[in-house]
């Protein structure tokens, strides 16, 4: 699970000091699929870059773990922040960010490979979880010959072939066509259901939202008041 309490971020603009999160706190069970939804501005991303690990300079407090006794804080330091990002954290971004020049199996495998596993290994497991997002015959393509949704299914294999804790998404269906999108959203319940995976997904869309666990609605860096009944 994840609990935070009280996290404020303000971003210096010139002269000025923008304050993007302004305490917010809450908790998101281990296998939760959880939407945060906003207005553009809202804080979503900034609050899915501090969950995320990819922010460390933030206030308040954050821990993780496995349930409410067993719970760490998020490390602060980035040599710590990154070799948990390695192991535990899984990223599906709206433009898939896929390496161009490595094949669907390469860009599966590279998680692997970085936290060092046999080369052998890393394909059998790349391949496995291909197969599972339906691109078993594609292993071999590179980003610019598959389609968006399938470039998408890439990614998603890519977030979880490490078998990760938890997964973060910035707006996963925006860029994909409403079929694409339901495959995706589909393939994101079921395997994250099957590994116990929790998901933070920042979505404008109502379908992703609706098949989620739980909505959190941000607006101007705060819960919209029916969130304040849950958070800490
Ligand atoms: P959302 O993801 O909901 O669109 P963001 O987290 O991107 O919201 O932004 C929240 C607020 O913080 C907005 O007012 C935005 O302009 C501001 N902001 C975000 N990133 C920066 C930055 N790097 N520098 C200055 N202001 C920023």
């Amino acid at each position: 699970m994840i609990r935070f309490e009280n996290l404020r971020k303000c971003y210096a603009l010139g002269h000025q000091s923008v304050a993007a999160l302004k305490g917010v706190s809450g908790v998101i069970e281990t296998g939760e699929m959880v939407a945060l939804c906003g207005p553009s501005g809202s804080g979503k991303s900034t609050l899915l870059n501090i969950l995320g690990l990819l922010d460390l300079d933030y206030q308040g407090e954050m821990a993780f773990g496995e349930n409410a006794s067993a719970l760490s804080p998020a490390p602060r330091h980035p040599d710590d922040a990154a070799r948990l990002r390695r192991c535990q954290l899984g990223f599906v971004f709206q433009k898939f960010n896929l390496v161009p020049v490595m094949t669907a199996l390469e860009n599966v495998a590279y998680p692997l490979h970085l936290n060092g596993m046999s080369r052998a290994a890393q394909q059998r497991q790349a391949r496995q979880m291909l197969e599972k997002v339906g691109l078993g015959e594609c292993l071999h393509q590179r980003p610019d010959h598959l389609s968006g949704g399938q470039q998408q299914r890439v990614a998603i294999a890519r977030a979880l072939v490490h078998r990760p804790s938890l997964v973060i998404a910035d707006e996963p269906t925006a860029s994909l066509d409403s079929q694409s999108a339901n495959q995706v959203i589909d393939l994101m319940k079921c395997l994250g259901h099957e590994a116990g995976t929790t998901f933070v997904i920042a979505t404008h869309d109502p379908r992703m939202a609706q098949r989620c666990d739980r909505q959190m609605n941000l607006l101007d860096g705060q819960w919209m008041q029916e969130e304040m009944q849950w958070a800490v």
